[in-house]
């Protein structure tokens, strides 16, 4: 059950903003907004998604933040009335919808921060899902560092030992390594494979999407924004605001399984049906490894795309303010307007409005599961290098 997920959690006095008002946007500025949105991802070469606690409320899991929010309800010493079991949960219409849109390659990312494994049981495959908070459903060998899939979610939470070992082969004897659960307690170090495939993606992204987020944890909550320094456009999709609805391209407050609904509908595909055929959950025998890992090639890859991009941006960012002339010497030149104008032309692109902190993106964001706080956004700044 999730409340014993957050139960499980050690005690956390900042849990961020809880129980703001829901908004919702009419019915026909939702259609005119998802238009706007099919045009964007039709449109763009790489389209990551980050999915919150608020993607998975329809399945019978409750958020934290939400008016009844787990944490929000913890407040007012109360639990949620509605909680299935983790086991018992099957995948939305979002969560499928997602799953058809990678493998249509029309969304090409998951970066999650959920942990009720319902992205897993879509069948998304492991290059294409980042899950920065840990997996009920995945267990990992402390000495190998193997990822597997498990059967049934795990009882314990904060990478706690589940009291089986590793049978993985390594140069033909069994690992034997202690294998523990995923589930992060607060300020755990998030996983590294993941965060770091997360921080190329979202970079690299013409449009990172925002679906079921108050995009409060930082720093899960601060990748999305890190397109915007590269010209991509960052959308939310949510029922309250967000930390970041003021740098959003486009906000849309409304359910996200209506969103996906029209979305899928504009780009002419159907809504899959899960299946449990596509569930690694559900063909297993107890304990049998199945691997999980990011892979070190994947990881390359994007990084070398992130590479390129930073290199482009740097470039023109030089060319920029080379070719950049002081006002006062238009003025006295009328031959130097041309050049002013190139130069004005070309301020959108580079010039976007961005927080300065984030602009040190050479930085490495903090590998800590925090809350939103001041500290915590110096957290984000200040702890990474590169
Ligand atoms: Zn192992």
């Amino acid at each position: 059950m999730s409340c014993n997920y957050a139960d499980g959690l050690s005690p956390y006095e900042n849990k961020g903003v809880l129980g703001a008002p829901e908004s919702f946007d009419s019915r026909e500025d939702v259609e005119r907004k998802c238009l706007i949105l099919t045009d964007w991802i039709k449109t763009a070469k790489h389209v990551v998604v980050h999915t919150g606690a608020g993607i998975s409320t329809a399945a019978g899991i409750p958020d934290f933040r939400g008016p009844k929010g787990v944490w929000t309800l913890e407040k007012e010493g109360k639990k949620p009335d509605i909680n299935i079991s983790f086991n018992d949960a099957v995948p939305t219409k979002t969560h499928m919808a997602l799953k058809h849109l990678i493998d249509k390659q029309i969304i090409h990312y998951i970066v999650s921060q959920n942990i009720d494994g319902l992205h897993l049981k879509t069948g998304v495959p492991r290059s294409h899902l980042a899950e920065l908070h840990g997996n009920m459903f995945i267990g990992q060998c402390d000495t190998c560092d193997c990822q597997f899939v498990m059967p049934t979610a795990t009882c314990t939470v904060g990478q706690k030992e589940l009291g089986h070992f590793c049978k993985r082969e390594v140069r033909g004897r069994s690992c034997r390594g202690k294998l523990k659960d995923t589930i992060l307690d607060w300020e755990a170090d998030l996983p590294e494979k993941d965060l770091e495939m997360s921080d190329y993606q979202s970079s690299i992204a013409d449009v990172n999407i925002c679906l079921g987020t108050t995009l409060q944890i930082v720093p899960s909550g601060n990748l999305p924004l890190k397109c915007q320094k590269y010209g991509g456009k960052l959308v939310i999709i949510n029922l309250q605001p967000t930390k970041h609805d003021k740098k959003a391209d486009l906000i849309i407050n409304t359910y996200v399984d209506d969103v996906l609904e029209l979305l899928m509908a504009n780009l002419n595909l159907e809504i899959p049906e899960y299946c449990s055929e596509q569930d690694p959950t559900k063909h297993q025998k107890p304990l049998d490894v199945v691997n999980w890992d990011i892979l070190k090639v994947d990881i390359q890859e994007f990084k070398k795309r992130y590479e390129e991009l930073h290199k482009e941006f740097k470039d023109k960012k030089a060319l920029q303010k080379k070719i950049q002339v002081p006002k006062k010497r238009v003025k006295k030149n009328e031959n130097r307007k041309e050049l002013s104008d190139i130069t004005l032309k070309k301020k959108p692109r580079l010039s976007r409005t961005i927080n300065t902190r984030n602009q040190k993106s050479n930085k490495k964001i903090s590998t800590k599961k925090c809350g939103d706080s001041e500290s915590d956004e110096e957290c984000f700044n200040t702890t990474r290098s590169k």
